[in-house]
């Protein structure tokens, strides 16, 4: 078996849940007690997030660009007990719980990666690996960590994405979300039903002259939530509706919310009903140009190692948004993990050894 493989079975046996990533952060700093002249660092993210673990990091001095790596510690659940199995070359788990490929993958990479730079002799840039905590939950960790850690950072390779080896995430949607409240007005359904004003009716008119689902090639929204409602001989006093958009472009994203506050309002107007609204921004998405140097690096390792290089859109953010929203180079690229987020979870031994290869060609050719 293959050290890089080794690592990653000895990390996926590790829980580790959004803020408990302590036993992950012991597991690499003991891996990396072997070489005398690295300091693993830790921030002070777990204490201002409640947890018990807070982002490492290392930082390994060489030559220019200065390039970041990130993956991150934590997991979905359920990963309380992890059994990591190796059969026809594939790691899954054993089926009651995730594998947590998303992201001890990314993880054992990295460590694979210090092995290299510690042990083979040749030049190259300086290095940081950033081990984050809290990913799952909102990119907490990478959005706390403090600017110092980044300022010299030329690019950032985040090892989180899905697809084949040699995918790079090159376009992400920007997403808005939160509530839609109409606030009617109950009354008495059987006695006195006209001195009530239904909110569930005047959502549904509003709703009903909106667009929901796919709006265009590039443009989504969703209503995933609704909650309203006392008794069945009340009139509805009130409704709540989630309501998340996602768009790849930013002025979409804007014309459509725009679109369904203003239709919203002026229904609750109309019927006599209040209307109150909490639509935020996520974090901003990216579309990375074919040329961009970022990409040029990763281009040429890739045909190196004889992988296929694309560039791919992803539905979902990384911690490669919140550095770009930081003002840092940053690109997310795939491990070829599988059905993340469940317990079919899966990941081939052969790609985390291809990946590593790239990753070591990527360090011989980043300009
Ligand atoms: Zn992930």
């Amino acid at each position: 078996m293959s050290e890089i493989v080794k690592i990653f079975l000895e990390l996926a046996k590790i829980p580790s849940p959004s803020k408990k990533e302590r036993p992950v952060a012991e597991y690499i700093k003991n891996y990396l007690a072997k070489y005398p002249t690295i300091e693993v660092l830790e921030d002070r993210t777990g204490q201002k997030i409640d947890g018990n673990c807070g982002n490492l990091i290392v930082k390994i001095p060489g030559g220019s660009p200065h390039i970041l790596f990130d993956a991150h510690m934590d997991t979905v659940a359920p990963c309380d007990a992890i059994n990591p199995q190796l059969k026809n070359g594939v790691i899954t788990s054993d089926g009651t719980s995730i594998l947590g490929a998303d992201d001890k993958s990314g993880l054992a990479l990295m460590l694979a990666l210090i092995d290299h730079l510690m042990t083979d002799d040749f030049p190259h840039p300086t290095c940081t690996f950033l081990f984050t905590v809290c990913e799952e939950q909102s990119l907490m960790g990478a959005k706390l960590l403090e600017q110092k850690y980044l300022d010299s950072v030329d690019y950032i390779y985040v090892l989180d994405g899905e697809g084949p080896i040699g995918t790079a995430v090159v376009k992400t949607p920007h997403g808005c979300k939160g509530t839609l409240k109409v606030i009617g007005k109950e009354a008495h359904a059987g006695v006195c039903p006209e001195e009530g004003i239904n909110a569930f009716v005047v959502a549904a008119e509003a709703v009903s002259t909106l667009s929901i689902g796919r709006i265009d090639e590039e443009t989504t929204c969703n209503i995933g939530v609704a909650q309203g409602g006392t008794a069945t001989n009340v009139v509805m006093g009130e409704l709540s509706l989630q309501f998340e958009a996602r768009s790849f472009s930013p002025q979409k994203l804007e014309e459509l919310t725009n679109h369904v506050k203003e239709t919203f309002a002026r229904v609750c107007q109309q019927y006599g009903a209040q209307f109150e609204e909490t639509l935020q921004l996520g974090t901003p998405g990216y579309q990375l140009a074919d040329a961009a140097p970022i990409l040029t690096a990763f281009k040429k390792a890739c045909e190196h190692e004889a992988v296929v290089y694309q560039g791919a859109a992803c539905g979902g953010g990384s911690n490669a948004n919140v550095y770009r929203m930081r003002g840092i180079n940053a690109v997310n690229l795939s491990t070829n993990m599988q059905n993340i987020h469940s317990v079919n979870e899966q990941i081939a031994a052969a790609d985390l050894e291809k990946m590593l290869t790239v990753l070591k060609q990527l360090l011989q050719k980043v300009k």
